[in-house]
């Protein structure tokens, strides 16, 4: 898998939306179970301080030592930080509250777009060997989703298949560029995936063919259908591929990954404006 940009080191995905409840942390807990299926070795960073992409691969809070926040202040060793799942393959950097506090801030402007991007790439990952680093960011434009572009090779979209489901996308995209001219230049978008598909809903089908007519070859053919196992699964801590691993909802998430690691070079993109 090359990456002109990036010879060694794992593939970094931001998967982000402003918009709260589209489906990023159901995205990046089972896109990772799923890529970790493949035999993939997977990180996922929790960089929203809900905290439920940590609970979601069942990291109680209780166990939560050191967090994303401290590996973005250098308050800790990655080797302290990131803890392996019960699921094989699958690492994680935990997220608490702390991660909502107002200390990012404080770095010097210069820097504290980087944190992430800086400690992604110390010497410590090397012997982890991640293939892919899945960030779960906040719903927010903030400070740690810019952080997240910055870190990472690409962004990936969870739409909601709902009304004003590409409301707000501009504005995504508008960060996007303003990351691309300040400080990651090679930032793509891997693409949108739509989320919470329904087939029999007239609503779903109109999204869908708004959002191919808009932004074409940036929607992933496949689609993650609502589904309760998919909703049921954070509760008992697993990803749903390991809740109900013939569910359609995991299949959704195989097929998802699938698609992913077929798009070698992802589409460079011209989007809205
Ligand atoms: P976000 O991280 O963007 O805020 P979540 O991934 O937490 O969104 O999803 C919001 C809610 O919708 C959660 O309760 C989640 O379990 C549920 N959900 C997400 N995707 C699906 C789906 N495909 N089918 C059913 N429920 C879903
Ligand atoms: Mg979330």
């Amino acid at each position: 898998m090359s990456d002109p940009t990036r010879p060694t080191g794992p593939r970094i995905i931001a998967v982000a939306n402003q918009k709260g409840g589209v489906g990023k942390t159901t995205t990046s807990i089972n896109l990772a179970a799923a890529l970790a299926e493949q035999g993939l070795k997977i990180l996922l960073v929790d960089l929203d301080p809900q905290g439920n992409a940590s609970t979601g691969v069942g990291v109680e809070t209780s166990a939560r030592n050191y967090s994303t926040y401290d590996l973005l202040l250098g308050e800790a060793p990655l080797t302290e930080v990131i803890q392996k799942t019960e699921i094989d393959g699958l690492w994680i950097s935990p997220a608490t509250v702390d991660l909502s506090s107002a200390d990012m801030e404080l770095v010097s402007a210069e820097k504290r777009s980087y944190l992430l991007h800086d400690a992604l790439r110390q010497i410590d990952m090397d012997q982890f060997a991640f293939d892919y680093v899945l960030i779960d960011c906040p719903p927010s434009l903030n400070l740690l989703t810019v952080n997240a572009m910055v870190a990472a090779q690409s962004v990936l979209v969870p739409l909601q298949a709902e009304f004003f489901a590409l409301e707000g996308l501009s504005q995504l995209m508008l960060t996007i560029r303003e990351v691309r001219q300040n400080a990651n230049r090679d930032l793509r978008i891997e693409g949108i995936v739509l989320t919470m598909y329904d087939v029999r809903n007239n609503l779903s089908q109109q999204v869908e063919s708004d959002a191919r007519a808009t932004l074409g070859e940036l929607v992933f053919r496949t689609m993650i259908p609502r589904n309760v196992r998919i909703s049921e699964a954070p509760s008992f801590a697993l990803p749903v591929l390991s809740y109900d691993s013939s569910s359609k909802g995991a299949e959704a998430y195989r097929h998802l990954a699938r698609e992913l690691l077929a798009r070698h070079t992802p589409v460079k993109t011209k989007v809205a404006g």
